[in-house]
């Protein structure tokens, strides 16, 4: 079974409006053949680099294409869940081998959420507080686990997930690629159907926007448009930190003509976009209001100063 024709994939990472640079890295192979997919379905993955200086934007570009060779060059695993698992590994691996080389003491880690597609499912591996989650007929569901002391501490009781949102620690990951020696990886099979939508996204987006915001855009728009506005939406509420998505439609277009009747397009032509945007999104909306705003009270103000001569003239 092939899924030529059925996946729309858009990929956009965005620097938000506090941070000076993105340590945010997102990354893609796809096939250009029935026998490649055979051999390697379509891998995505969104990876969140922390570290000082430029530590944490190598930390998650390295892994994140080493993550991509690694699984490539696996061809003899049966397994394709325990061929990722091994190729983040790796990568976490050559990660901290690099450091070692570099030799200049510098904290290098990153989270690392990588979906890949087979046939009808999606084998999706998660490390960190990157998410992966499963838009199917109007609800969303979040389908990895976050790796971090706030989800911890959610499980066991001790805070609820509305303290979590706002905890001061709430940054605070438990396991990272780069960190230690092997760290714990995550593996979730999620079984797709037609029209559904996989996200994968960093925690720039979901400090800034609910579950069920996430849901209503990607229900409501189709994968590229629907990217642009979880970026969007994220920089409007202050844009804290990178911001990055990976939005991912599983067959030909049918997630979005519940709302907004779309035509159903050829969905492999331009696949992908990557974009490190200046992220001014948010300031050009409201400088926009402003000007209307402006104008708007100019007219009003000549209308009153008319009427105020037109009466005392009568
Ligand atoms: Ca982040």
């Amino acid at each position: 079974m092939s899924n030529f024709g059925q996946i729309t994939a858009i990929l956009r990472t965005d620097t938000g409006l506090v941070r000076d640079h993105n340590e945010d890295f997102v990354s893609h192979w796809e096939p250009s053949s029935e026998t490649e997919e055979a051999q390697n379905g379509w891998l995505y993955i969104v990876a969140d680099g922390v570290g000082g200086a430029d530590a944490g934007e190598v930390a998650s570009e390295l892994t994140s294409e080493r993550t991509i060779s690694h699984y490539l060059a696996q061809t003899d695993e049966p397994d394709w869940g325990q061929r990722l698992l091994n190729a983040m590994q790796a990568a976490n691996t050559d990660l901290r081998q690099f450091v070692l080389d570099r030799n200049d003491n510098s904290r290098m880690a990153t989270t690392m959420v990588a979906a890949v597609l087979k046939e009808n499912h999606a084998l999706i591996a998660n490390v960190g507080d990157s998410r992966g989650y499963l838009w199917r007929n109007g609800r969303i569901q979040q389908i990895t686990k976050d790796q971090s002391l706030v989800a911890k501490l959610v499980e066991e009781g001790a805070i609820t997930e509305e303290e979590a949102h706002f905890h001061p620690r709430r940054n605070v990951i438990l396991y990272s690629l780069g960190s230690e020696r092997s760290p714990q990886i995550d593996l979730f099979m999620q079984p797709l159907e037609p029209g559904d939508i996989l996200l994968l996204c960093s925690d720039g987006l979901t400090r800034h926007l609910a579950d069920e915001e996430i849901a209503q855009i990607l229900g409501s728009e189709p994968p590229e448009k629907a990217s642009i506005s979880l970026v969007r939406k994220a920089n409007e509420r202050g844009g804290e930190d990178n911001i990055s998505v990976g939005v991912i439609q599983y067959g030909a277009g049918t997630a979005v003509s519940t709302t907004t009747p779309q035509k159903t397009t050829k969905t492999n032509e331009r696949p992908l976009v990557m974009a490190n945007q200046p992220s001014a999104n948010a300031l050009v909306f409201n400088r926009s209001l402003l000007w209307l705003y402006t104008i708007v009270l100019g007219l009003v103000q000549t209308l009153l100063i008319f009427l105020v001569w037109f009466f005392l003239r009568v």
